[in-house]
């Protein structure tokens, strides 16, 4: 039925409603109360004008509401259900109204790159299908506070409020990335894509002035490179550069093969036999030295580089671990960090199958680390490669267990072998009574589920000590080895033969 249709019916009949209760309610209301014919006359004029007060006020709230609702109809965008960039403006300038303390309002416009060229080479429904795939993704993603809004053809808007720590502003531009890396589109590649930001009150106290200051941001992202993040403000730009600056320089070091990889030794908790070793990537950057993993590796996961760094550990860890004869001897078990990217796209995960594929001699002894920080967004579909992939044999383990949320989905839909408990739990629980009741329940559904057990981050006998207590099954930390090259590994393990 027509809306217009449906909002008249709605109208008439609250109205019929009213008045068939007033007629008979309000007489017999009267009648129980006054019984003087003349007082009865002077009540009922009485009545018969506030009956057409009341319902004119009835009426005005029900046109009202339902011209709001005509007007927001209007103002969706008919394809993904968004709003449309007047509806969105306005519910902005709403938000600007109650602002919260220590935070900030956060305005990003997404572009999805070379979008012409998906509606060129495959078809406008392929185009209607990623901006539809988009919009649910966002939708999902973000809880009722956050405004979503299609603001061009192929751009979006989302706008909250988050504090004002730069640390905050970093991570919910990497956990947006990954989630648009997710959207299931069909095609081949994954979408790329470009963002422009601005932040209230400092980049524009109204909605108009942060608007331009976002898509003034945008204008300058998209001139300057596909998938790029600006600021409207200049010092946040300045970082953005930084991290990119080194994305160059990742690139660099990829294609020239100049990382390198160490490997931590993972011991049994009883006899401290070597169980087996996990494999750490290493960048030395020609000007800045060491950078750490943690530094990178978000930078490649927002660029779409850590397929290609994953590649790289793979075909290290196979040539050095399979070529020194050391795994499946002295070492039976390596683990390899995938990032939760990889397991969150279908086709970047698809490539780590054939990746994967292409190293028999490791597969036998492989073990992949998921973090637990990944989304699931796409767990069925990773779920059965996952299953293709335990079926051959390898292994997977769920890293840093216990700092997300999905962990125990985790462990019922996919066919785990081992959780790491996070070295913060660790380190906390020598002094934290409930973090100690954490670690030792996690241990015991772990050794329910017949799970393998690793500690992370050991850095003293009394960690030990307690976690032996807790019936944990092996340990991995700076007290028992740091994680080394292989020449190193090598005499490690001739030293305790
Ligand atoms: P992770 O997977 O949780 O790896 C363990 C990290 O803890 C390593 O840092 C290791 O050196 C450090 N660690 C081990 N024992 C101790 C200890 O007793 N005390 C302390 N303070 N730290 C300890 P690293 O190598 O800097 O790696 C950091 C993170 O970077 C890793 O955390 C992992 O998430 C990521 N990463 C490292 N290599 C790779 C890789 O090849 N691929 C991917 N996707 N991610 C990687
Ligand atoms: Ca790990
Ligand atoms: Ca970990």
């Amino acid at each position: 039925m027509p809306t217009k249709i449906q909002s008249a019916i709605r109208i008439t009949l609250t109205y019929a409603i009213f008045g068939s209760l007033w007629i008979l309610f309000s007489d017999s209301v009267v009648n129980a109360l006054v019984s003087d014919p003349a007082v009865m006359s002077q009540i009922q004029t009485f009545k018969g004008w506030l009956f057409i007060l009341v319902t004119t006020g009835l009426l005005h709230w029900l046109v009202l509401s339902s011209l709001h609702s005509f007007e927001e109809q209007n103002e969706l965008d008919p394809l993904t259900h968004l709003l449309r960039h007047y509806l969105f403006k306005q519910r902005l300038s709403a938000m600007l109204l109650r602002p919260r303390p220590n935070q900030s309002l956060m305005l990003i416009y997404i572009d999805i790159d070379a979008f012409s060229d998906i509606n060129g080479q495959f078809s406008y429904e392929t185009g209607d299908q990623v901006l539809v795939a988009t919009a649910s993704r966002l939708m999902n993603f973000y809880s009722s506070d956050v405004i979503i809004g299609r603001v061009g053809a192929d751009q979006f808007a989302v706008a909250f409020w988050t504090p004002q720590s730069p640390d905050n502003i970093d991570t919910q531009i990497h956990n947006l990335r990954q989630q648009l890396q997710e959207v299931e589109t069909g095609l081949k590649a994954p979408l790329s894509h470009t963002f422009g930001i601005a932040l209230a009150p400092e980049d524009g106290e109204t909605s108009k002035r942060l608007m331009s200051s976002c898509a003034e941001a945008l204008g300058r992202a998209k001139k300057r490179q596909r998938g790029s993040v600006e600021f409207h403000n200049q010092a946040l730009s300045d970082k953005e550069k930084g991290r990119r600056s080194l994305l160059t320089d990742l690139r660099l070091a990829l294609q020239q093969n100049t990382m390198s990889i160490v490997y931590q030794p993972q011991f049994a908790l009883h006899g401290r036999a070597l169980t087996g070793v996990e494999v750490l990537v290493r960048w030395e950057h020609p000007e800045l030295g060491m950078v750490p993993p943690d530094v990178f590796i978000p930078i490649a996961e927002d660029y779409g580089l850590s397929a290609q760094i994953t590649a790289q550990v793979f075909r290290m860890a196979a040539e050095e671990l399979v070529g020194s004869g050391l795994l499946g001897n002295q070492i039976p078990r390596a683990s390899i960090n995938i990032s939760a990217v990889e397991f969150n796209s279908p086709p970047l995960f698809a490539g780590l199958q054939q990746t994967i594929e292409q190293y028999p001699k490791l597969v036998n002894h492989l073990q992949i680390e998921i973090t637990e920080t990944a989304t699931l967004a796409n767990l069925q579909h990773s779920a059965a490669i996952i299953q293709r992939l335990h079926d051959t044999g390898i292994r997977f383990s769920i890293d840093d267990f216990g700092t997300g949320y999905t962990s125990l989905r985790m462990l019922k839909d996919l066919p785990i072998n081992e959780i790491k408990i996070d070295r913060s739990f660790i380190t906390d629980m020598m002094h934290e009574p409930k973090v100690a009741a954490i670690v030792n329940a996690i241990i015991s559904m772990a050794r329910s589920f017949d799970l393998t057990i690793v500690a992370e981050g050991i850095e003293n006998q009394s960690q030990i000590d307690k976690l032996a207590e807790m019936q944990c099954n092996e340990l991995q930390g700076y007290h028992l080895a740091r994680p080394m090259p292989l020449k190193q590994l090598q005499s490690f393990i001739s030293s305790r033969a």
